[in-house]
């Protein structure tokens, strides 16, 4: 159980209260709220409790009704939301994600742990989510485009390039903000290209962002075993999910010499020990959008599929949960550290459980929370924005040298601070105070 310092156990007695029956939203909030113990214990005056209820508590909540029709002309009705949690470094920034088990409480986690990382690029953008609980599994792409101009219609009048920036997140790629962007651009009668990031590269997106957060993982990865005195090359790697952030992922692993061994989908996950032919696993399900099962037949016999049981008792060096959040349980940080892990690093959002963190933490793997970790997506599309507002387009290998610069600075903050409070090596609690400092600051500059 995560100790919270006494002078915090009133705020986050008022964040149960007042978020009841949010669970993901108490378990992200818990967790910041037990690193910023040694905060108010070393500056009581200057970072004070009022200040970290303030910190807890969303500066705007919008819910609404998004009617569409679909292929079969019936009326289908979804929830719409988006959490604009905190303005203080920059306009609200982060992802949009659709999927069925978004409720309020997700989105607020979301946009809770987006404020952190966004402070933690260094880079002027505050933080938001959005999402909505509609399924794009089975859609055709007409209802994706309906689905998707529908939400706009009511999400324009609440974002802006100055007030709040959307990106993709799960269930939400390059398509469905080209769509988003459509309606944005109709509604408005202004290409106004800085209010969405992760757009197409024909209409001011950046090169990159596809892979930045992936990528970004695996920089941070290579910092904190290079801190060791260690690398990725010749490690053997295992991998959760099959989307934009594993797929970048593990594309970086196995360009710093690393070897990836398995990674999933929501039904199953694949074992090749060959290395993942990513070639393979991109066309299935970035030109398809296939299922991995498809990757296994056409493999070979050397792979195989394992549609149920946990991905994480594949034996590995390095862990990269790129799912979905708290996916990997306590049984499965037993069976990783049994096997000899010696890093996990977060590329989806919360997706090691609380239990699980605290057993790393004890046992001594490294551990990257994913405010750190994947901060790269986040912090790509602030270069997206900047080139937007610009009106300049950069080539790939400048974005990402950029990307790896923002990554190290990352790591080296999360570590430094980490030392400054007594706790090296520990880059929750470097990642937390870290995050939370530069926020607070602004905010003490900006008045109650
Ligand atoms: N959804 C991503 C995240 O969790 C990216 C957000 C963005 O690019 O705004 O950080």
């Amino acid at each position: 159980m995560l100790h919270i310092h006494e002078k915090l156990q009133p705020i986050l007695k008022t964040v149960l209260h007042r978020n009841a029956g949010e669970p993901e939203f108490h378990q992200a909030a818990r967790e910041v709220l037990e690193s910023l113990g040694r905060v108010v214990e070393r500056h009581p005056e200057y970072y004070d409790e009022a200040l970290i209820e303030r910190i807890c508590e969303p500066e705007r909540q919008i819910i609404f009704r998004i009617p569409w029709i679909d292929d079969a002309n019936q009326v289908q009705i979804n929830r719409g939301f988006r959490v604009q949690f905190n303005s203080a470094l920059g306009p609200y920034k982060g992802g949009i994600r659709f999927h069925p088990s978004v409720n309020v409480g997700i989105i607020k986690f979301l946009g809770f742990e987006q404020v952190f990382k966004n402070a933690l690029t260094g880079l002027p953008i505050g933080g938001g989510k959005g999402g909505s609980d509609f399924d794009p599994k089975g859609r055709s792409d007409r209802e994706i485009m309906r689905f998707c101009q529908s939400f706009m219609i009511e999400l324009h009048r609440h974002i802006g390039d100055k007030v709040d920036v959307p990106a993709g997140d799960i269930g939400v790629g390059a398509r469905e903000v080209g769509y988003m962007f459509g309606m944005y651009k109709r509604l408005n009668n202004r290409f106004e290209a800085g209010v969405l990031t992760g757009k197409g590269l024909t209409y001011g997106g950046s090169r990159a962002r596809r892979e930045a957060t992936g990528f970004g993982t695996a920089y941070f990865v290579r910092s904190m075993l290079h801190r060791q005195g260690t690398s990725i090359e010749g490690r053997r790697c295992v991998v959760s999910g099959s989307g934009n952030v594993a797929i970048y992922a593990m594309e970086k692993i196995q360009a710093f010499g690393g070897k990836v061994v398995a990674c999933s989908d929501s039904s199953g996950y694949i074992v090749d020990e060959n290395g993942i032919d990513l070639d393979l696993v991109k066309e299935i399900k970035e030109v398809q959008r296939g299922r991995l099962s498809d990757y296994a037949e056409r493999r070979g016999s050397d792979c195989r599929y394992i549609a149920d049981g946990s991905i994480w008792r594949v034996p590995c060096d390095i862990a990269l949960p790129c799912a979905t959040q708290n996916e990997l349980t306590i049984e499965d940080a037993k069976a990783l550290i049994a096997n000899g892990a010696i890093a996990v690093a977060e590329g989806a959002n919360m997706p090691c459980t609380p239990d699980a963190v605290a057993l790393f933490r004890e046992a001594g793997v490294l551990f990257a929370p994913g405010k750190a970790a994947n901060a790269g997506g986040v912090a790509t599309s602030a270069l997206e924005m900047q080139q937007n507002a610009s009106r300049d387009s950069w080539t790939f290998e400048k974005t990402e040298e950029r990307l790896a610069v923002i990554m190290h600075n990352i790591h080296e903050s999360c570590d430094q601070t980490a030392e400054e409070y007594g706790a090296p090596g520990d880059y929750v609690l470097g990642a937390n105070i870290a995050g939370f400092v530069r926020v607070a600051d602004a905010m003490r500059s900006l008045g109650i």
